[in-house]
């Protein structure tokens, strides 16, 4: 995780509270980039952006790049990052992250894959101003999924019109479809048709709430009919499959286990990932 610390301050205690934060930089998890207070005095507020976001961004390109390629492009983005790198190396620091965001896919992919190729520091990647809940989850999908799919990309961030608790639930699910994290429960689930046995759709959605809060990976499959179920929970840890007259069967680690009828599948369901995940943390 990123933080830009300037939302944090406000310019009256930038100077002085830029010491306190330093001593941030140790937490687990979380990349804070270290300044030093005079180096920070001794620049334009601007360009304090720089050093946590670090980002070019195409709708504000400098306008002399903006004038040389006549519209924001790959090598645009690619020069401007260029530059405000030199920037930073002029002044000896050398600890950030750099990003080329546009609200274009294609735009993007192109100056990420450019600038990989034309220097060695730490990428975040973003598709920025992406839209709505759904417009935005898609574009990110395929701008970040193609980028790390190409081993391109350090940290990232989903930009959405909507709720930030969803920006990070499709970022951990784009890591998550990559095979990058594991972290927490994989479900997965057919579509649903006329075979179900039980409500496959609803049944997911209220699974993925009530084990939001598992943190050990465990792959679960929730199939509505042994059309698929059987050969979808011979690859998952645990799976839940249809059979008529309420004969669901459960799987533990691909093996049948035990019948399950349709009002207990929840609570069955949850109880065995819960168990599982115990067992997994003791090892
Ligand atoms: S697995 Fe069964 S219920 Fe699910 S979509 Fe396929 S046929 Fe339909």
């Amino acid at each position: 995780m990123g933080i830009n610390l300037t939302n944090f301050l406000s310019s009256q205690s930038k100077n002085t509270k830029m010491i306190d934060f330093q001593d941030l930089d140790h937490l687990d998890g979380l990349s804070i980039s270290v300044v030093s207070a005079n180096l920070y005095k001794d620049i334009r507020d601007d360009l304090t952006m720089f050093y946590f976001r670090e980002g070019v961004n195409a709708g504000s390109l400098e306008k002399d790049i903006l004038e040389k390629y006549k519209e924001p492009c790959p090598e645009a983005l690619v020069e401007s990052a260029l530059r405000n790198i030199k920037i930073l190396e002029d002044q000896n620091f050398f600890n950030f992250k750099v990003s080329v965001k546009s609200s274009d896919v294609f735009l993007s992919i192109a100056a990420y894959r450019q600038l990989s190729e034309a220097m060695d520091y730490p990428l975040h990647l973003g598709i920025t101003e992406a839209g709505s809940f759904v417009t935005g989850s898609v574009k990110s999908s395929i701008g970040l999924g193609s980028l790390l799919l190409d081993g391109i990309g350090d940290t990232i961030r989903v930009s959405l019109s909507d709720d930030p608790v969803k920006e990070v639930k499709i970022g951990n699910e784009i890591l998550k479809s990559l095979g990058l994290r594991n972290r927490g429960v994989k479900i997965i689930s057919c579509p649903s048709c006329a075979r179900q046995a039980f409500q496959v759709i609803d049944t997911v959605k209220i699974l993925e709430e009530k084990l939001s809060h598992i943190k050990t990976p465990i792959t679960l499959s929730i199939i509505g009919c042994v059309v698929n179920g059987p050969g979808e929970a011979a690859l998952t840890d645990i799976g839940i499959t249809g059979g008529g007259k309420g004969n669901n069967m459960l799987y533990l680690s691909g093996v049948q286990s035990e019948k399950v009828l349709t009002g207990q599948i929840i609570n069955k369901v949850v109880s065995e990932v819960e168990k599982m995940a115990a067992q997994l943390e003791k090892k």
